[in-house]
């Protein structure tokens, strides 16, 4: 999958895209990540790329002008008009959902707004979705555009050892996932459940289940409404005591 990040800082998004998982898809080729930087495509001389906001009030405003020559260029060199997702507390917040959609996409263009954001009118003529990665502000869009590419990459064939690696974690089937533990089977006196020793793929299997049903309950009731439980884990889960 091809990702194309518009950015005013190119090096950093770059430089954590080259580590651990990401940085070795990218050199298997199974990842191909291109960050661009928008203030190449200035028309003035200072290479300025933000101004004062019409109207008035605090901070500056990112021209509308390099970002859509920007996207232009990367609109040439592909051969066509990429999905675009403009990084935005205002957008609707990333889930594992809207990510597997994404990663079905052959690429993506990522664009990161900076100051106090982008100039309405670039969004409008060529924004396809805004995405923000939570209720809260950061200064830049950089690292949730890490977020969205770190996130949908793992679910691409070849990036993880295993996909089960993926299927198998919180969120992916809206239930948390099971506690997880590595060798010594003894640490300062806490064991590793015994059902995981015992070698028995069915039971560690059905403890797994159980655990991940007990987490969800506790740490995120919520998810368990879109959850697919069967009516004899539905029984099963009502009859465990709620512990505190
Ligand atoms: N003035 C904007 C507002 O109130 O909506 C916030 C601008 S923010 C300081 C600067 C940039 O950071 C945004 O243009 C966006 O790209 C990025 N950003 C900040 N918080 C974000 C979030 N929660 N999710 C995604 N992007 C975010």
């Amino acid at each position: 999958m091809r990702f194309d990040i518009l950015t005013l800082f190119p090096d950093s998004c770059n430089a954590v895209l080259s580590e651990s998982i990401i940085g070795r898809a990218r050199q298997k080729g199974i990842l191909d990540i291109r960050c661009h930087q928008i203030r190449d495509y200035t028309e003035n001389k200072q290479k300025q790329v933000d101004d004062y906001p019409y109207g008035g009030g605090m901070g500056m405003v990112m021209n509308a002008q390099p970002i859509a020559d920007c996207f232009r260029a990367v609109c040439d060199e592909l051969g066509h008009r990429p999905h675009l997702i403009y990084l935005s507390p205002q957008g609707k917040t990333l889930t594992q959902q809207r990510a597997r959609e994404l990663a079905e996409l052959p690429e993506l263009c990522l664009l990161c707004g900076h100051y106090e954001g982008v100039d309405e009118r670039v969004l409008e003529a060529f924004v396809d979705e805004q995405i923000s990665i939570g209720d809260y502000v950061l200064t830049g869009g950089e690292l949730p555009a890490m977020v969205v590419v770190d996130c949908i990459s793992r679910m691409i064939p070849g990036v993880l050892s295993d996909d089960v690696c993926f299927t198998e974690e919180s969120h992916f089937s809206s239930l948390l996932e099971y506690p997880q533990y590595t060798r010594p089977a003894v640490w300062e006196g806490r064991e590793v459940p015994e059902v995981l020793l015992s070698g028995h793929h069915k039971n560690i299997e059905t403890w797994r289940r159980e655990q991940s049903l007990l987490r969800t309950r506790k740490h995120r009731p919520d998810m368990l409404e879109n959850a697919e439980l069967t009516p004899k884990e539905q029984r099963w889960l009502a009859e465990q005591p709620l512990d505190e």
